[in-house]
């Protein structure tokens, strides 16, 4: 294995197997299929690149025209009829005209701000070694103001605006810090700024030698996590719709091939869970009727209880079977439900008894009530939480013949 890079670490969290397609089985998705918002993305950073090469070299900004040039240019090279639409009503010409909209707003607020950072990379690659592992970082632009400081920037066109927690929890810009740190070693600041530009809004913060190491551990420690992987399993989520993958995927192969046959029911997969499927509709079935039965049984054995009792009786008599009835009364503790139950359980733990009795069965509070550790006073005291009640239960057996 060569080198690591954020994105190829993200792509072994959100999908094992995608990362497995990608970097270890090396299959190249079909050429050009990428997704509209994706080709946005990618013309937008491509022409910032170029345009900010142009002003390192001239120091002249650019106009709104020169832009549009350059992303038009761009756009028509890297469209291709291979791009994913994932809604049929997805119109490239208005995934085109936004991405120009949103280098002319940048372009525009980059020219009202005086601009007093001198760029002095765009697109710059870095290695970063960390505990034996080699990292990749391609940092989108960097720029140098007074004082020692770079300011390393980063371009979004995501649609949607991050929540901060999620940018505390960065990795990727943090990483670029470690890389121009290496790299320039007597700068004093990093400041580190993500461009959301479809909200025209930026986010800048720093990081700290304490919380770089905090990341750096956490990056090696994904990287075992990644090396020791021998299963890499598909992670099905609703981002599958824009995975190059999907029809050679575990997860999705056998309904591309359940859609090419003429009949299904040939197919012993298909078979194999329509059948799984019924049996589980059965048990589910049997599971209500048994729940059903259970509570007839309890209201016959009420039923049959409430008899003996009346006719006192201990037993009674079927045609083939007979019914043990017994009728017992036992000392009981307030339950959950008893508003009683607080009063109790500030007595336990009052008088040190909460442990012994934590459980809070009453065959465990009994147990205090007979532990020679305890006083006689405290158990007398308990026993005044206590009620009698009835304790019935049925036995159903075959009579003897
Ligand atoms: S289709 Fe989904 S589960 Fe399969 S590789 Fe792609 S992201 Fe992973």
């Amino acid at each position: 294995m060569s080198y690591y890079s954020i994105s190829r670490i993200n792509t072994y969290n959100s999908c094992p197997q995608k990362y497995k397609f990608h970097y270890i089985d090396r299959i190249k998705p079909p050429a050009g299929e990428v997704s509209l918002n994706s080709l946005v993305g990618i013309c937008v950073h491509q022409t910032l690149e170029t345009m900010y090469r142009k002003y390192m070299s001239t120091k002249i900004w650019p106009s709104l025209e020169e832009i549009k040039e350059e992303y038009e240019t761009i756009w028509d090279q890297e469209y291709s009829q291979n791009i994913i639409t994932i809604h049929l009503s997805d119109n490239p010409e208005k995934f085109k005209s936004d991405g120009l909209k949103i280098l002319n707003t940048y372009f525009l607020q980059q020219k009202e701000k005086e601009v007093i950072a001198q760029t002095i990379a765009v697109e710059r690659s870095f290695f970063v070694t960390i505990d034996g592992y080699k990292i990749k970082a391609i940092v989108d632009r960097i720029d140098y103001e007074e004082k020692d400081t770079f300011l390393i920037h980063d371009y979004k066109t995501t649609s949607r605006f991050p929540e901060v927690k999620n940018l505390e929890t960065d990795r990727q810009l943090p990483l670029y810090q470690m890389a121009v740190k290496e790299t320039y070693p007597d700068v004093k600041n990093i400041s580190l700024t993500w461009h959301f530009l479809r909200f025209n809004k930026s986010v800048t913060i720093t990081k700290n030698d304490r919380e770089l190491n905090e990341i750096k551990e956490d990056i090696v420690e994904n990287i075992k996590t990644i090396e020791l992987d021998r299963n890499y399993q598909p992670n099905k989520t609703p981002l599958c719709d824009w995975c190059s993958y999907k029809d050679i995927c575990p997860a999705f192969k056998h309904s591309f091939t359940l859609k090419s046959l003429e009949n299904n029911i040939l197919d012993e997969g298909y078979q194999a869970v329509n059948e799984l499927a019924a049996i589980q509709f059965k048990m589910k079935e049997h599971k209500f009727a048994i729940k059903k039965l259970e509570e007839e049984k309890k209201q016959w054995e009420i039923r049959a209880t409430d008899y003996a009792v009346l006719k006192n009786l201990t037993s009674l008599e079927g045609e083939d079977h007979e019914l043990t009835v017994d009728v017992k009364k036992e000392i009981a503790f307030p339950d959950s439900k008893d508003p009683a139950r607080v009063y109790l359980e500030n007595f336990l733990k009052e008088n040190d008894l909460w442990e012994k009795a934590s459980i809070m069965y009453s065959s465990k509070i009994k147990k205090v009530l007979i532990d020679p550790t305890v006083s006689k006073e405290i158990q007398k005291e308990l026993m005044s939480f206590s009620y009698v009640k009835d304790s019935t239960s049925c036995r159903l057996k075959r009579k003897k013949e």
